[in-house]
């Protein structure tokens, strides 16, 4: 019989596959690593286990012991499937622009959610990093992963995003793109790539970073955007900068357009930093000769934006469709 004991030992482990039509133009291989398909649906579950795990040896956490961390979502979905195994309680905080669909999927596996608004700085009491500071204190028991500045995150992808891409492409990548929000992802993922890289090929892998369009990584300000999990008005300690060789900024418009044509013309129903990434791996590509490999991270599942990149009056409403796409029953039947 083949089992697992938990849906938590299935964390990690995801597969590539091949773009094939948004890539029209383009003359080598990109390759994307599906990571909606962890248990919890997104990335976000490796650094959820590795912090955890890393806790409990510290002794940060104790039994019984509740998570505070402020989350868009993914990590707080990735913290509750683990808490549960291990009996912890979870209490998330979210910015007021994440969306309704997502918090609930949050209060599905048990979490209490807490809501603050977006648009305060990061040292105002309402910002969501000031929050959680203060239930992590004020709750017994109460540990903050920080996945802004714990080290166990990029270690996370050090040890298992990098040799798993390593692996499956035999050694064979040119580049690695992936989106940047906490930056633990392109960090330690970067970190093994490169390192392996120029242990075994003379380091030939180039890391590139996907930034929404205002955001600091990319020379912003921190200006708004509504891509979803990525770009930052601050630096966190996670992302080493020295670990990416370039950045590329990515408006609005263009990440959830790529995000409908990943569903419609890839059969990838994924998030609005997917379409990011892969805008800045198409990018990217277009300079590369027909033997490169590109590999573009895909942080999430398209189910959390069914209300907002996948439906036509949100999109509109924000100026992002063409018009083609809302057809009235008039339209069908004329
Ligand atoms: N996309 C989504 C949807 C996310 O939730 C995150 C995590 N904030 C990222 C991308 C970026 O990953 P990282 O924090 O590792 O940079």
């Amino acid at each position: 019989m083949k089992f697992a004991e938990h849906i938590a030992d299935l964390v990690g482990g995801t597969p590539l596959v091949k773009l094939n039509r948004v890539t029209e133009g383009i003359d080598c291989t990109v390759l994307a690593k599906a990571e909606y398909l962890n248990p919890g649906g997104s990335v976000k579950d490796r650094i959820a286990l590795k912090m955890i795990e890393a806790a409990e040896a510290s002794g940060e956490l104790q039994p019984g012991g509740t998570i505070v961390e402020p989350t868009s979502g993914n990590t707080g979905v990735g913290l509750a499937l683990v808490a549960q195994r291990k009996g912890y309680k979870c209490i998330f905080v979210c910015p007021d622009k994440v969306s309704e669909d997502k918090r609930n999927v949050l209060r599905a596996y048990g979490a209490e959610v807490v809501v603050t608004p977006t648009s305060v700085p990061p040292e105002h009491p309402d910002s969501y990093y000031s929050v959680s500071d203060r239930i992590a204190r004020e709750t017994p028991g109460g540990w903050k992963p920080d996945q802004y500045s714990n080290p166990n995150g990029p270690a996370s992808h050090y040890e298992s995003t990098g040799p798993e891409i390593w692996q499956d492409t035999d050694g064979g990548l040119t580049s690695f793109v992936a989106g940047i929000g906490t930056g633990g992802t392109i960090t330690g993922t970067g970190r093994y790539l490169r390192e392996i890289s120029a242990d075994r090929d003379g380091g030939r892998v180039q890391i590139i970073g996907a930034d929404p369009e205002g955001s600091v990584y990319s020379g912003g300000t921190g200006r708004p955007y509504l891509v979803e999990g990525v770009g930052e008005d601050m630096w966190p300690r996670a992302y080493d900068p020295k670990v990416v060789d370039e950045v590329i900024a990515v408006s609005d418009a263009e990440s959830f357009e790529m995000t409908r044509r990943l569903a419609r013309e890839e059969g990838l129903l994924v998030g609005g930093s997917c379409g990011m990434a892969v805008v800045a791996a198409l990018r990217h590509a277009r300079t590369l000769p027909a033997d490169a490999v590109v590999v573009v991270l895909l942080p999430d599942s398209g189910r959390g934006y069914m209300s907002k990149i996948f439906d036509d009056t949100w999109m509109a409403s924000y100026g992002f469709l063409r018009g083609e796409e809302t057809r009235t029953v008039g339209d069908v039947l004329a």
